[in-house]
């Protein structure tokens, strides 16, 4: 009854670089017209990310949820900790010094008067 339709489960996903969304081709996308079974690769280009509405051009091939990828998968991950965590630093550290400059300056206007 069923034709030869390949295993979604072997498809590739898509991950937003925006949210960390990945597209799940077993899962598809129902509510926007996109069957289960649907590849990545087989997206309408006017899809968006179901949660955060990034263009289908934000999107980042990954591998199979069962490929041997599982490693990659990981760093990934780890590597968007890091990038959500280097801004916070930055910032705490510009204002840090910034702050510490002017404390620095003002000690100094007082100290002269
Ligand atoms: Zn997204």
């Amino acid at each position: 009854m069923d034709g030869p339709t390949p295993d979604p489960k072997t498809l590739d996903r898509g991950e937003c670089n925006v949210c960390g969304y990945i597209y799940e081709p077993v899962d598809g996308d129902p509510p926007r017209g996109i069957k289960s079974g649907t590849s990545y690769d087989s997206l309408p280009v006017t899809w968006h990310c179901p949660n955060c509405n990034a263009p289908l051009e934000r999107f980042k091939r990954i591998g199979p949820r069962s490929g041997t990828l599982a490693g990659f998968e990981e760093n990934a991950s780890l590597g968007i900790g890091v990038n959500t965590l280097n801004p916070q630093v930055k910032n705490l550290l510009i204002f840090g010094v910034l702050a510490l400059g002017f404390l620095f300056l003002m000690s100094f206007y007082f100290m002269g008067q």
